[in-house]
């Protein structure tokens, strides 16, 4: 390898470490604020970003009204008509989701 293909050979991964560099600082703050709030952060490609509460784990669909929040014209006692309930993550047992 000559001087000019070993630079030629350097010039792409300066830039994917420029790249980076300018994706971590553009996603600084967000991704700080984040972590702060215990969120999920994926990154499936550069500047890009996938921010996830994990407590969405435990909402579920409601098991007595399938989600539908009604039981007949009943409001379902379950769920309070909102169709979701909080899962326990230790069992089965269900709460109304808030
Ligand atoms: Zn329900």
């Amino acid at each position: 390898m000559n001087k000019r293909s070993t630079r030629q050979a350097r010039v792409p991964g300066i830039i994917t470490r420029l790249l980076a560099a300018v994706d971590r600082r553009a996603f600084r703050s967000d991704d700080a604020r984040a972590a702060d709030r215990g969120w999920q952060v994926s990154r499936p490609r550069r500047f890009t970003r996938r921010y996830r509460d994990p407590r969405w784990d435990l909402v579920a669909q409601c098991p007595i009204c399938a989600g539908e929040g009604l039981i007949g014209a009943r409001t379902c006692p379950m769920c309070d008509g909102n169709g979701r309930v909080w899962t326990d993550p230790h069992g089965d047992e269900h709460e109304r989701a808030s």
